[in-house]
């Protein structure tokens, strides 16, 4: 028998600073009274993640989802847009709320992204973008999917809310499409608590996104658009500065953490999890794993119900497809290796401030379960 965690094991955990270091840096706030609407400390980690991600524009926003939903605004696309329905709601929501319809594309099982080769069916007339994502942070085929954006001239915005601090052969995966959104998440590898970016090619979508974040307020007597309310506070940004500051030690850990997994895991039949290809610098903020219910004892769902005996508290990222919410109903799609993912894929817990102690007992559970 193996006991259970005495604490509660869940599937993530924020990234905190050290609370006197929150508590230093928000006393510039005090000083400044100034606490929203692009302050001084806002344009200071502007700044500091333009450069860590090495992009050529980004512009800040409240929250991931609204940087989505202003991104597909921003380029004035009508009709249908192809997607995933393997991923969080928010995507396709960003969609409809703009008035258009997304058209759900199969995925592929090696990593979990829309499939390249399934869209071209799907594009017809009405179709006028792409928005992938890239799931777990594993990077789309990007060169295939910017090929078919050329070939029907359709616009490609990417759904990184994973992603962040993923390179492709040294490129920032936000380089990649007319636009990438980032999510800051508190669940996110990288969190200003709540927060988002976009990163984009053309500079002139600058003042857009500033006027579409900001009511479309121009100045004192103009409203040249309308627009939303997605700003980024100060108190959000001085999170950014400290957890950014803390970003690449904790990738570092987490790949530790990922390797004892992997290590453990590649023993275990039915267990099935992707590596990550060599051209890839990854951020190692998931760890899901295929449970094959024909060589493993159990099936996914009886494993999900077995962790949470052991205090563990797995996540079924994505189940169910969005496709097959009650909100997207009325969307008739066929995604077979989505639907076979969804019913087997399991998110296991993974955090910076996780122990290798604390990765080896969740395996050594599986171990035990799977005899
Ligand atoms: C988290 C997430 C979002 C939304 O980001 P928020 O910052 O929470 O608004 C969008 N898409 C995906 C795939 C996500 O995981």
């Amino acid at each position: 028998m193996i006991k259970k965690f005495e604490n509660p094991l869940f599937v993530t955990q924020p990234s905190l600073p050290k609370y006197e270091l929150y508590v230093k840096i928000i006393k510039r706030i005090w000083d400044n009274k100034w606490i929203s609407n692009n302050g001084p400390i806002h344009t200071e980690f502007e700044k500091s993640l333009k450069n860590y991600l090495q992009s050529n524009n980004i512009t800040l926003f409240t929250n991931g989802h609204l940087a989505l939903d202003i991104a597909i605004r921003s380029l004035n696309v009508k009709g249908e847009v192809i997607t995933t329905p393997f991923t969080f709601v928010s995507t396709a929501h960003a969609i409809s709320m703009n008035g258009l319809t997304p058209v759900f594309c199969d995925i592929k099982t090696i990593d979990y992204n829309i499939d390249e080769d399934s869209i071209e069916s799907l594009i017809n007339e009405k179709t006028t973008a792409i928005l992938p994502v890239h799931v777990y942070g594993r990077p789309c085929n990007i060169i295939k999917i910017q090929e078919l954006a050329d070939k029907y001239n359709l616009k490609v915005i990417y759904d990184a809310a994973h992603a962040f601090g993923v390179q492709i052969d040294g490129t920032s995966i936000g380089d990649f499409g007319d636009i990438s959104m980032f999510s800051f998440h508190a669940t996110k590898v990288f969190n200003t608590i709540e927060g988002g970016a976009l990163t984009y090619k053309d500079d002139l979508l600058k003042d857009k996104f500033n006027l579409l974040k900001n009511f479309g307020i121009k100045n004192e007597d103009e409203v040249s658009m309308v627009g939303l309310n997605a700003k980024m506070s100060e108190f959000q940004a001085c999170m950014g500065i400290l957890n950014l500051d803390n970003i690449n030690n904790d990738i570092k850990k987490l790949k530790t953490l990922t390797e004892l997994y992997f290590s453990n895991l590649s023993k275990i039949p039915g267990i099935i999890f992707n590596e990550i290809p060599n051209n890839i610098k990854y951020n190692y903020a998931y760890m899901p794993i295929i449970v094959d219910e024909t060589k493993f004892s159990i099936t996914r769902d009886e494993l999900f119900k077995r962790f949470k005996e052991y205090n563990i508290f797995t996540r079924k990222y994505f189940y169910p497809l969005v496709s097959d919410t009650l909100a997207y109903s009325h969307i008739k799609s066929n995604t077979p290796n989505a639907t076979y993912l969804s019913n087997r894929i399991l998110c296991l817990p993974i955090f910076s401030d996780m122990t290798l102690k604390q990765v080896q007992k969740v395996c050594d559970i599986i171990k035990f379960i799977s005899k």
